[in-house]
């Protein structure tokens, strides 16, 4: 079988054979021909010999040279058989060091495809095949974590979901059994629900569009001020109904910004709808934008609500995150907001965050790159 390991050994082996052959050609070479010269060279000296040239000489080499010569033979030999030896152990023993940790890396891998996303191998060396293996584990790592995301999104969508549906059916077939009258308060509720639901399915498919990278953004320059007040002016009705005082403050000689308008407004606007759901009566809420030294818009949205509490603060982002679960189902929330306004952000260069004070209130701020 022409594994990892046979070609490792045969690698090895191949190399000393070759190393031993090319010595003893060498060798054969310089014990015949050169031995030869020096021997007569050397009778030359003491004056033994005719002192003629290579050509047609008469060789020196008798039997006790001879004999020298096939010892050496023979030592070559050994060395040879030796240097193999060395050569297959050596060859085993760091073929093993290489090819164990990597059928153990084959074996999780087939483990992993088979679906145990907890399979992890241990990094046993700093090498390559260390690195391979450190690779390996943050992949499993990811995968597993993507797979909860993915579970825990598909429940709460479930959980969602089941709410305003429980309560569309108890009325409807209430109505149907004429124990309900369909009274136009009714209705209202069930076209409410019904509203409610149309909402989260829309937020829920432009959120996994844009996880996806399947939303197309068109960025280009965008008057900031101008989409800041437009949103503004659209949530004034439901302000002054809450008396509720509404400013926007933008910053002298403010660039334009290099942004998608339409989801720079729904940013805006999720993040206005949010504060009007939790300023109550008579408060303020304030709309600023800056640029920032590095070339960059900033935005903030101030409120005078009720805060988010440190431990839900940096959890807000997340899809179906509620501070308060009770509080933001009944004034409807789809609990993904933030989560869309995160995406968009992020998506076009900026950054999303909020600081808040419980009792006091709360700022949401976040950029994105001004245009050259
Ligand atoms: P929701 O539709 O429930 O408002 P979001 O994703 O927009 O969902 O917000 C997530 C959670 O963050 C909310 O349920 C709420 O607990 C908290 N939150 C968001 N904005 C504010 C705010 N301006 N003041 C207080 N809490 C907020």
């Amino acid at each position: 079988m022409r594994t990892l390991t046979f070609k490792l050994i045969a690698a090895f082996v191949l190399v000393a054979a070759l190393s031993v052959i090319v010595l003893s050609i060498l060798i054969s070479q310089a014990t015949t021909t050169e031995f030869d010269m020096y021997l007569q060279h050397m009778g030359q000296g003491r004056g033994m010999m005719g002192g003629r040239g290579v050509a047609g000489m008469v060789s020196a080499i008798g039997a006790a040279e001879e004999e020298f010569l096939g010892n050496m033979r023979n030592y070559l030999w050994w060395t040879g058989v030796v240097a193999v030896a060395v050569a297959l152990a050596i060859g085993i023993l760091l073929a093993r060091q290489i090819v164990l940790p990597l059928r153990k890396l084959a074996a999780a891998t087939r483990a992993v495809a088979a679906g145990n996303l907890k399979q992890r191998v241990q990094v046993t060396s700093q090498d390559e095949v260390g690195e391979v293996a450190h690779a390996f584990n943050s992949m499993a790592e990811s995968l597993a974590k993507n797979e909860e995301l993915r579970r825990n999104m598909v429940a709460d969508i479930a959980h969602e979901l089941r709410t305003p549906l429980t309560v569309l059916q108890g009325q409807v077939e209430g109505m149907m059994d004429r124990v309900v009258e369909p009274t136009p308060e009714r209705l209202t509720s069930l076209h409410d629900e019904i509203v409610h639901l149309s909402r989260l399915v829309a937020d829920l498919r432009t959120l996994s569009l844009v996880e996806a990278g399947q939303l197309e953004f068109h960025p280009a320059s965008t008057d900031v001020a101008g989409i800041a007040r437009q949103i503004m002016s659209s949530a004034m009705a439901e302000a002054a109904q809450k008396k509720i005082s509404v400013s926007t403050e933008v910053e002298e000689g403010l660039p334009p910004a290099l942004a998608d308008s339409d989801r720079l407004s729904q940013v805006l606007r999720n993040l206005l709808d949010n504060a009007l759901h939790y300023t109550p009566e008579s408060g303020q809420i304030k709309v600023k934008i800056a640029q920032t030294p590095d070339r960059q818009l900033l935005f903030s949205i101030s409120d005078t609500g009720p805060g988010i509490p440190d431990k839900d603060l940096p959890y807000i982002f997340e899809r179906f995150y509620r501070a308060d679960a009770s509080r933001s189902q009944a004034t409807g929330g789809s609990g993904i907001g933030l989560a869309i306004v995160k995406q968009f952000v992020e998506a076009q260069g900026g950054k999303v965050w909020a600081t808040s004070q419980a009792g006091k209130g709360s700022i949401f701020y976040f950029t994105l790159p001004a245009a050259k």
